[in-house]
């Protein structure tokens, strides 16, 4: 049976370890911390926009487990987010773990938790085996790194005014530490405008029983509130930190949503919380952890240079998925985790990957992306389907409908329904 290690547990290794193993692989899953789901741990809004074509893709190429999951855990349907479409909605952000362990498990995933991965043993550009922190060794025929962008320590303390003490947990597990950096694949960094290195967390989290009680009820009633921001609080600097080309509307306002057990302050970069308070309703708020009121914590920093099949760059069998592959948000990280855990399958197999044609939408979506961030000034921003520039590209290229009846035609006529769901012989 050929045998595929992802390393890393959040939503792209999730997804590549439940594609490796439906195709018919023997899947190690290896994360670092006791938990899977990473930074999504604090996500909640999904399916906005273009995202909505992508998964209706995935769901006809047989890799629809991880959005079904998150589909019963809908918390807030008909939200309208300033830069999101009517399809968007939030998940309990509080139920998706437990959610993605079953799914993983059922499929036959053998998940290793509190197992870093510190090094790799390579043989050209073929990767042998990795290395555990506690000293053992795990061989495969083919890997996926899904470590993310996000930290580690050192990265934060230099390019994000310090350690907050974010999702990523560091302190506690170790940093975040990719297996491309390991075996010497060549990176990139996205930049901000002034040229430092990596893109700041958007998104401040509060415990609700902390909001005024006329606003915890509301946000528990209607799932999105917008609510303007007091003129002397906006500071339009902080358009410029947003990789993901949030809107002026993230700004001068606060969009403050429920994501079920925190309320979460969208796009907000950082706020100071002397601030906060002085937002009504917010007189006596407590963020969630001290991650947000300075600084946020650095992202997309160290990501894999790969093809569009996933592959790196000089390997034959190491790929990357998520934002490790540059494909980050939610939806993206579980698009790009299957297409990644697919052909590391594939390759493990003795086969070559896919490339999943333009003319569908998660096709174009991962070659533009590497397009973009294939030149100096591509690697300013991210581009996730649901805004900004593949936003706008999407829909001039006609990949955008609401009909899903065409997506399933397009799928029929590129020639890969369930490709995903056929074990690779
Ligand atoms: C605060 C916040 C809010 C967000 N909100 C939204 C939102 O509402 N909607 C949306 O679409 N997107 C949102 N995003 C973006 C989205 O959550 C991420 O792009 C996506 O979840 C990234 O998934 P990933 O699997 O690529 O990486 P990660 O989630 O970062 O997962 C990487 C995993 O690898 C593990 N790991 C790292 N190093 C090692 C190692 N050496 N050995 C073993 N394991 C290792 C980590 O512990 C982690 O579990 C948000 C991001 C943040 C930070």
């Amino acid at each position: 049976m050929p045998r595929v290690v992802v390393v890393g547990g959040g939503f792209s290794g999730c997804g590549a370890a439940i594609a490796a193993a439906k195709a018919g692989a023997e899947v190690t899953l290896l994360e670092r911390t006791d938990m899977l789901l990473g930074v999504a741990s604090r996500a909640g809004e999904t399916n906005g926009n273009g995202w909505f074509v992508a998964r209706h893709e995935l769901r006809l190429m047989g890799g629809g487990d991880l959005f079904q999951m998150l589909d019963s855990i809908k918390l807030h349907e008909n939200v309208h987010f300033p830069d999101g479409g009517g399809q968007s909605y939030i998940y309990h952000a509080g139920l998706a773990e437990p959610g993605l362990r079953k799914v993983v498990e059922k499929v036959g995933v053998k998940v290793r938790y509190e197992s870093r991965v510190i090094d790799v043993e390579k043989k050209g550009g073929r990767v042998l085996s990795i290395k555990i922190e506690d000293g053992s060794r795990v061989a495969g025929d083919s890997f996926v790194d899904c470590t993310g962008t996000r930290g580690g320590l050192s990265f934060c303390i230099k390019y994000g005014q310090g350690c907050v003490l974010c999702l990523v947990k560091c302190v506690a597990f170790g940093d975040r530490l990719g297996l491309a950096e390991r075996a010497g694949a060549r990176m990139v960094n996205l930049h901000r405008p002034d040229g430092t290195i990596g893109q700041l967390g958007a998104g401040i989290c509060m415990f609700k029983d902390t909001l005024a009680p006329w606003l915890k009820q509301r946000i528990e009633k209607e799932g999105l509130v917008k609510l303007p921001m007091p003129p002397h609080l906006i500071d339009r600097t902080k358009l410029k930190l947003m990789g993901a080309g949030r809107s002026r509307d993230f700004i001068e306002n606060v969009i403050l949503g429920d994501i079920g057990p925190v309320a979460k302050g969208f796009g907000m970069v950082y706020m100071h919380l002397e601030k906060l308070r002085q937002i009504p309703g917010f007189e006596n708020v407590e963020m969630e952890n001290p991650m947000y009121s300075r600084f946020n914590h650095v992202g997309f920093v160290t990501m894999a240079v790969r093809d569009n099949s996933l592959r790196m760059e000089g390997f034959e069998n190491l790929l990357a998925g998520g934002e490790k592959a540059g494909n980050g948000s939610v939806d993206g990280a579980i698009v790009s985790g299957y297409v990644a855990g697919h052909n590391a399958a594939r390759i493990a197999s003795g086969h070559e990957p896919v490339v999943l044609p333009r003319q569908v939408a998660i096709g174009d979506w991962i070659a533009f992306v590497k397009e973009k961030h294939s030149s100096e000034d591509g690697l300013v921003k991210t581009y996730p389907m649901s805004r900004g520039d593949y936003w706008e590209r999407m829909q001039k290229a006609g990949l955008y409908t609401e009909n899903v009846p065409e997506i399933e035609q397009r799928m029929k006529t590129a020639g890969i329904e369930g490709l995903f769901s056929r074990a690779v012989s």
